[in-house]
């Protein structure tokens, strides 16, 4: 067991977490609601520390990072747990499991695995980074050190203090809203009181210099209100900018929801138009390969600037400056050092 950062004791034994917006009052013995972290007689300590459930290299086109160093692996780790529970969840297996399982993989030897596999970077993901903080956290120093990006991929509800604690590792983070972020869908299907923390979360992220793209679940029936789309577009818009990628994210039945039919495209389609009506102007569909709403369009010109296709960025067409060959726009999207243009 490790112990964990950013607790502070309380009253009878009890301890105060201040990791995710939950913010758990735990007594002694006992788990916080994401089942991973245990008080111990007045100390803290994450049950998940260096107990990777996945490590494997990912394109980082699969987070979805489309902006940001695109064609690139991430080292992708994960380990069980959670802090929501989203009936829909396809990693339920891992992200709802009591059990605490995985393999020993201290943070330096990720680092090790990255590297050799031809990874420039690590990405915390699969289930929630914040309730593995600690892991995290250790193992984005190191990366750092020896020269590799770290990437969140978050349900957005870590505390301000977390945000703070990362931010100096933290170069990216792809921010999960689920059904168009209707409050009503989180207390229901996600089990989540609010969603305010979230949009807290995403101005913080964004005053510390983090990338950040976000991803839209659009579910159907049940999240899928248009005039939800478009509010969220336009909070997007007034607080984070017009140029944040936002994803707009086709559901598949999983878990508790396998009764209900994938997304429809019409409706995906709906909430892409609500979106750019609102002012974004990167607005990609996803988990729908072949769309072409998966490509970045120039939006000065509709010059084909990044064709991809499912995970991988198959085609880019930028000058080495990052700019529209067409009429030379700037687009907003961090290139890796040896992207050569066409
Ligand atoms: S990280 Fe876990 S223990 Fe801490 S506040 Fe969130 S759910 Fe509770």
């Amino acid at each position: 067991m490790h112990e964990a950062m950013l607790y502070t004791p309380l009253q009878d034994g009890k301890v105060g977490c201040q990791l995710c917006a939950r913010r758990c009052t735990i007594s002694d013995g006992k788990l916080g609601y994401c089942r991973v972290r245990k008080n111990e007689e007045g100390t803290l300590y994450s049950l998940v520390y260096g107990k990777a459930c996945s490590a494997n290299p990912d394109p980082i086109e699969k987070k979805p990072l489309w902006h940001f160093h695109p064609g690139s692996l991430v080292m992708s780790i994960a380990t069980v747990g959670c802090n929501f529970r989203c009936q829909f969840c396809q990693n339920w297996q891992i992200s709802h499991e009591r059990e605490i399982f995985g393999r020993d993989l201290l943070p330096d030897k990720i680092v090790e695995l990255a590297l050799k596999t031809g990874c420039s970077g690590v990405s915390y993901t699969y289930t929630e980074p914040t309730i593995f903080f600690e892991y995290a956290y250790d193992t984005a120093k190191i990366a750092k050190q020896k020269g590799l990006f770290n990437t969140f991929v978050t349900n957005g509800y870590l505390t301000p203090e977390a945000i703070e604690t990362i931010a100096p590792y933290l170069d990216a983070a792809t921010v999960d809203f689920k059904g168009n972020a209707n409050p009503k869908f989180y207390e229901r299907y996600c089990h989540v009181p609010s969603v305010d923390p979230i949009f807290t979360a995403l101005k913080a992220m964004k005053n510390a210099g983090i990338h950040i793209e976000i991803t839209n679940l659009v579910v159907t029936d049940v999240g899928d209100d248009v005039k939800d789309a478009e509010k969220l577009a336009k909070w997007i818009v007034e607080e984070l900018g017009e140029e944040t990628p936002l994803h707009l994210l086709r559901f598949y039945p999983h878990h508790q929801m396998s009764n209900l039919p994938p997304t429809s495209i019409k409706a995906l389609e709906a909430a892409a138009n609500a979106s750019t009506q609102a002012g974004l102007k990167y607005v990609y569909l996803g988990n729908v390969p072949g769309h072409q709403g998966a490509n970045t369009i120039c939006a000065n010109c509709g010059a084909l600037l990044i064709e991809r296709l499912g995970v991988h960025t198959t085609s880019v067409r930028l000058t080495r400056q990052g700019h529209c060959p067409a009429c030379n726009l700037p687009i907003p999207i961090i290139l890796p050092e040896d992207l050569s243009s066409t």
